[in-house]
């Protein structure tokens, strides 16, 4: 139970956003209480180690760290370090492929494409999008700026039109011939947006935007530990910082006149209330407005499936001109040619699973093997973690654990195809000799995470500049004391805790 009944701010979950906006709150002098409904705090962003009697804490959502301003690791003081991949990515074709990353890109580029062509324009076009993250990165921190503003910032009408005003399929089909690259490419504007490449609502422009701005660079790095050291750190942060942390505590309304709220929560044995003069919200806008009463916004929707492995050790792969210890270390794609893509969106879009489901499988304790007990990382094993694509939440709705089962043998047998033996050959097993795998579709992180619809964003992405409905922060509501502080937030998906910090500059008036 909370040690007092009212608080300058009460913050509803305890997502890695949540404990950003309570830390930054609570050093700046504010009493703060976080209410997280789950055991433990984190949401998306957690370690945990999902195979009965295997010492090996996977990060068991989001996996992968490019978003997070140093800005915040260093003003809350963060014992987390993230590491560089070697590979950026490993894309199979046959018995060959394309690597991009330790110093091969180029040579590989050309026994791929049979030129040198293909490789300019991915100079020239990362080139773009590296410029573009440097200018644009640095303003997710501060009060959102206008349209115009951003696109005076970014100073590159070529840029400007391919980014925010031409569907995204548009510039990958004028720049890129060869259908392996243009797929690499068009997946960062895929993951976790479900979306054709020419929609015109641009929202996987948007996603593609916010998957290479990250850092200034775009990078995506490993964090050290796990995503569970991420949020412990954290939550760390928060506790030394006079925050009060309670887990199993699940907010169940808001009532506010604008200047003073009552919080209401359920635990496993209570209710309670307590009262805040900040409310700030770490859950999704549709639990925002359950809570408030009011009509809950759009319905979101997740479209991905995420499998978690253990390993006793790598596959063998098709290409032999690559280590699997190469090709694993970064972002392994399967089935995402460009038209593979397209062809699984309009299947999905049509009401069935993608007859070939794309997907993209990294292994982190080949970069971090400090997540495996002693033991396993004497053994040589390594975890597998896969982000499948296309396969919205509406395809799992009839049967859940019939479609789950069904979309995770058609996912395996596409990796299959790709190795010279089957992963359910390499998989370890736990103490009960069950296979180390599990899978999650969108109705299982509804139900676990509460995201909407299993949507990983809770929300689809915003553009980062100010629209008429958005505040000074973009974590504004209709209530003055009341602040969206999660995924959310216009500038929120991802693990970034740009919402945290941005709500909390909202609440101290900043
Ligand atoms: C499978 C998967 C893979 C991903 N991969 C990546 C990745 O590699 N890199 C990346 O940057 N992003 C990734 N993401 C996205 C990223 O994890 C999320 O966008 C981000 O973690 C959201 O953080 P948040 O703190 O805003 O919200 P959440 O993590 O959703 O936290 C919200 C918290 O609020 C709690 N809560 C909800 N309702 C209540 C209530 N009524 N009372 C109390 N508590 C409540 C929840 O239990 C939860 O702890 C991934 C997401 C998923 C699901």
């Amino acid at each position: 139970m909370p040690a007092h009944v009212s608080y300058d701010a009460v913050i509803v979950g305890g997502g890695h956003n949540g404990l950003v906006a309570a830390a930054y709150l609570a050093r700046a002098g504010r009493s703060v209480l976080v209410l997280e409904r789950l055991g433990t705090t984190g949401g998306a962003a957690v370690s945990s180690r999902p195979f009965a009697g295997v010492d090996a804490r996977l990060s068991r959502y989001s996996y992968l760290v490019s978003l997070l301003p140093e800005k915040i690791v260093r003003e809350l003081g963060l014992r987390f370090t993230v590491r560089k991949r070697t590979v950026s990515s490993y894309t199979p074709l046959g018995e060959g492929g394309l690597l991009v990353g330790e110093g091969r890109t180029r040579a590989s580029f050309a026994a791929l494409t049979g030129g040198e062509r293909e490789y300019a324009a991915w100079r020239e076009f990362y080139g773009m999008t590296g410029r573009v993250a440097e200018r644009i990165f640095p303003t997710l921190t501060e009060p959102l700026p206008t349209r115009e503003e951003l696109r005076a910032r970014v100073d590159d009408a070529t840029a400007w039109r391919t980014l925010f005003e031409e569907p995204i399929g548009a510039a990958v089909e004028e720049r890129f011939h060869h259908d392996l690259v243009r797929g690499v490419v068009l997946t960062d504007a895929l993951i976790g947006t479900f979306a054709d490449a020419h929609d015109p609502s641009l929202v996987q422009n948007r996603c593609f935007l916010y998957h290479v701005i990250g850092g200034g660079t775009g990078d995506w790095d490993v964090p050290v530990g796990g995503m569970g050291a991420f949020t412990d750190a954290l939550a760390d942060a928060a506790r030394s910082a006079g925050a009060e942390i309670v887990t199993g505590h699940e907010a169940t309304g808001i009532v506010t006149d604008g200047t003073a709220a009552e919080v209401s929560f359920r635990t496993g044995e209570s209710d309670g209330t307590v009262t805040a003069r900040q409310v700030l919200v770490n859950a999704s806008p549709q639990a925002l407005a359950a809570l408030l009463g009011e009509e809950p916004p759009a319905a979101a929707e997740g479209a991905q499936l995420k499998v978690n492995m253990l390993l006793r050790r790598l596959p063998r792969l098709r290409d032999r001109s690559v280590d699997p210890r190469e090709a694993f270390a970064g972002t392994f794609h399967i089935a995402e040619g460009y038209e593979q893509l397209a062809t699984a969106y309009q299947e999905a879009a049509g009401g069935r699973l993608p007859s070939a489901p794309p997907s993209e499988i990294y292994c982190h304790s080949l970069t971090d093997p400090s997540i495996l007990g002693p033991g396993l990382a004497a053994e040589g094993c390594q975890t597998l973690t896969l982000f499948g694509l296309h396969t919205p939440a509406r395809l799992f709705t009839a049967d859940n654990d019939a479609v789950r089962t069904e979309l995770l043998a058609a996912t395996l047998a596409q990796l299959d195809q790709r190795l010279a033996e089957p992963i359910a050959d390499c998989l370890a097993v736990d103490e009960n000799g069950r296979p180390c795998i599990e899978a999650k579709t969108p109705l299982d992180l509804e139900r676990e995470l509460r995201l909407p619809g299993g949507h990983i964003f809770h929300r689809d992405l915003a553009f980062p500049y100010a629209t008429e409905e958005t505040g000074r922060w973009g974590v504004e509501t209709a209530h003055a004391n009341v602040l969206l502080c999660g995924a959310g937030a216009v500038r929120g998906g991802g693990v970034s805790g740009v919402p945290g910090h941005n709500a909390a500059m909202a609440a101290l008036g900043r």
